[in-house]
């Protein structure tokens, strides 16, 4: 069923005043919020504070739509309280009034799911509610496990949606569809014909004052156990064997469930070289702001192809591309091709697909010159992922949520190297640390996005 209320926990947060404003606005100006957004937290504010807020931060943001924000403003509701207190639920059962199937989103840190689906339960607001909670969603397999059992006390896995922000972008969203909805892809994916896959999520910029954030994190935990290995999973998945919302989810869940835990022998790890400048960072901190990490898929379709996954902050760019290389021709009876056929696919930013062909150079003899064939360009992206997800999620869609089973698999890939060991040094502006050109062998090089 659709959700008759929001219950905003984190409403006076960092994440709300980047992201979730925004996303409402975009909702209300959609017509697909409509209901009564009811936010939590504890800085002492009245409901005239959070509107200003909301503003301020639609202000900083993409803008203010003065009619939608008139109705986001008639729709909010504020709750001062500390989530510690059952008072303080007491008072939102009270405002939840008649609504039956509210959606609790808590925008806080995870150390309080438990405290807060523990009141929910017990001043009745988790009764036919859902919950959406957000990154990150443990901090190893069996973190990751005991949570799911802190939500599941309360929450039945069906009403339990965890955000991936990455499963709302329009590009990752294009990449399933462009698999699903041509018959000249799926064919080629698998084995016979593919040499290798790539990954290369790259960052220009640092942890730009979240030293202490990222202390905690890593870039293995911050965006290849969960962004990294989601889009592994649509790309490499089989297509979804059945109607229904969990379609795509099992098939995901499937393909991560033959991926190869990794070692320590399959991954390098690299900290620029300015890390411990950042505020918040120790002293000697081997925290990885690079990771390369080399995933086998033991699938009939997909065993022996190299998965190269790369991701870094403060390389040359920012963007987020996917290459997969096929293998060459049986034969070649005009000499060497110029270039392997590859399938590029641009996640950030903006979307762009594109298609590495060879083509005769015109002119005598029958020689060849590398073409690229663009298939799909687009410099915006569609829909904030952020809006698509709340939007989803109230609708009673959770088609892009992590479900638990891909959580947990996720974890249990990456779980044996996410002990620090010292990290190699790289400069920043550069692809990270030479190692990294090591781990592919003979399927290198590296591939170095260049965004559109
Ligand atoms: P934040 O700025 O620290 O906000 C925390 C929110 O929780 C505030 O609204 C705070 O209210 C409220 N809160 C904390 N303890 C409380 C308590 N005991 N009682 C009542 N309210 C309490 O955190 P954030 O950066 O927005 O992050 C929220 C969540 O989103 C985290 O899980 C984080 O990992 C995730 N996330 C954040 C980002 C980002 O860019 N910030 C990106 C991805 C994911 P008061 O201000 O009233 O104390």
């Amino acid at each position: 069923p659709r959700a008759d209320a929001l219950v905003f926990f984190g409403a006076t947060g960092d994440l709300a005043y980047k992201q979730i404003f925004p996303a409402l606005q975009g909702l209300v100006r959609r017509g697909t919020l409509t209901v009564p957004v009811i936010g939590v937290a504890k800085s002492g504010w009245t409901l005239d504070d959070l509107r200003a807020r909301a503003r301020d931060s639609l202000a900083s943001h993409g803008g203010v739509d003065e009619a939608a924000f008139a109705t986001l403003s008639g729709l909010l509701r504020y709750i001062d309280g500390d989530y510690a207190d059952p008072e303080t639920f007491t008072r939102l059962r009270a405002e939840l009034g008649a609504a039956e199937h509210p959606m609790h989103y808590l925008a806080i840190p995870p150390s309080l799911f438990g405290t807060v689906t523990q009141h929910l339960a017990a001043s009745g607001c988790a009764q036919g509610a859902r919950i959406v909670v957000e990154k990150p969603f443990g901090h190893d397999l069996a973190s990751a496990r005991a949570l799911n059992e802190t939500i599941h006390q309360v929450f039945p896995e069906s009403s339990v949606y965890r955000i991936d922000h990455y499963l709302g972008k329009e590009a990752v969203q294009n990449m399933l569809y462009l698999r699903f909805a041509n018959r000249l892809f799926e064919p080629l994916l698998n084995r016979e014909h593919v040499q290798g896959i790539q990954i290369t999520m790259a960052e220009a910029f640092g942890v730009a004052g979240r030293g202490h954030f990222y202390e905690e994190t890593g870039a293995i935990r911050d965006v290849v156990q969960n962004h990294m290995l989601q889009v592994v999973a649509l790309l490499m998945m089989e297509a979804p064997s059945h109607p229904g919302q969990e379609a795509i989810r099992d098939s995901a869940a499937q393909l991560l469930k033959s991926v190869r835990s990794l070692t320590p022998q399959d991954v390098v790890r690299g900290q620029m070289t300015d890390y411990h400048a950042e505020p918040g960072v120790a002293p000697g901190s081997t925290v990885e702001t690079y990771a390369a990490a080399r995933f086998h898929v033991d699938s009939w379709r997909w065993a022996g192809v190299p998965v190269d996954v790369r991701v870094g902050k403060e390389l040359p760019v920012t963007c987020t591309a996917v290459t997969v290389t096929f293998r060459a021709p049986p034969l070649t009876p005009f000499g060497p091709a110029p270039a392997a056929n590859a399938l590029h696919l641009q996640l950030t930013p903006g979307v762009q697909v594109t298609l590495d062909v060879n083509t005769k150079r015109p002119g005598a003899g029958l020689s060849g010159e590398a073409a690229q064939l663009v298939l799909h360009q687009q410099a915006w992206d569609g829909m904030a992922p952020y809006e698509r997800l709340l939007g989803d999620a109230l609708a009673g869609d959770a088609t892009l949520f992590a479900r638990e089973d891909e959580v947990e698999e996720a974890w249990r890939i990456v779980d044996a190297v996410l002990t620090p060991t010292p990290p190699l040094p790289y400069a920043p502006g550069t692809w990270g640390p030479a190692a990294a050109d090591a781990l592919l062998g003979a399927d290198g090089p590296w591939i170095n996005p260049v965004p559109d």
